[in-house]
């Protein structure tokens, strides 16, 4: 496994907002978002054998792991690593872009799936593997990363034209600086089924990474 870094924080982001998790953040991504906020991933990083990363996993206080990048899901032996936490007692909650297969991730139980569809500003809003919108489970989510009303409108028609398949929460997260108020308003307003969630972390620590 190509790691950035592990690290203790809370989990900033999506439904399990707030719960203290052990983050093992994985380099390399096959996305360019525009307003990506871990470009220190693209390069660099160490390697780490499986059982000694298991090992570190094992030990720490946390219940959850947070298994992010870049995108996890590129490391060769992720599923062999999630599988092996998941044994060891952990529960795993896996960050994705959405454009790489979920199905071998689905069907371990222990964890949880935290999926972006992106959206225009992001740049990347064609990278999203369709096929993954009917795996996700209802334990599971789905972000979509809101700049603007053009993001907006773009996730709103997504919905609407996915939602036989989707089954799991959908979030609206504002890009950092986005108004939260007007987003807020929006949903309401438009009566969505989504729940609106800010990254806390950085409301906490600002914009830095390692929390
Ligand atoms: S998918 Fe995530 S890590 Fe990759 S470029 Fe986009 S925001 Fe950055």
């Amino acid at each position: 496994m190509r790691l950035t870094e592990t690290f203790h924080s809370i989990q900033g982001e999506g439904t399990l907002i707030g719960i203290p998790m052990f983050f093992v953040r994985t380099n390399r991504c096959n996305l360019r978002c525009k307003w990506c906020d871990s470009t220190y991933t693209f390069e660099g990083g160490s390697e780490k054998e499986i059982p000694e990363l298991v090992s570190e996993v094992r030990e720490a206080k946390e219940d959850w792991i947070c298994f992010t990048g870049g995108e996890p899901l590129l490391q060769r032996d992720a599923e062999e690593f999630v599988v092996k936490i998941v044994e060891a007692g952990k529960k795993v909650l896996i960050e994705t872009s959405g454009s790489l297969p979920v199905n071998k991730f689905t069907s371990i139980s222990g964890t949880v799936i935290d999926m972006d569809v992106k959206t225009p500003s992001s740049g990347e809003e064609n990278s999203i593997h369709l096929p993954n919108l009917s795996l996700l489970r209802p334990s599971d989510y789905i972000k979509f990363v809101i700049q603007d009303d053009n993001d907006y409108q773009y996730a709103k028609n997504f919905l609407n034209s996915h939602k036989d398949e989707i089954k799991c929460e959908i979030v609206f997260q504002p890009a950092w600086g986005t108004d939260l108020k007007w987003l807020v308003e929006s949903t309401l307003s438009d009566d969505l089924q989504v729940r609106v969630l800010t990254q806390m972390h950085k409301l906490i620590w600002g914009e830095i990474s390692g929390v």
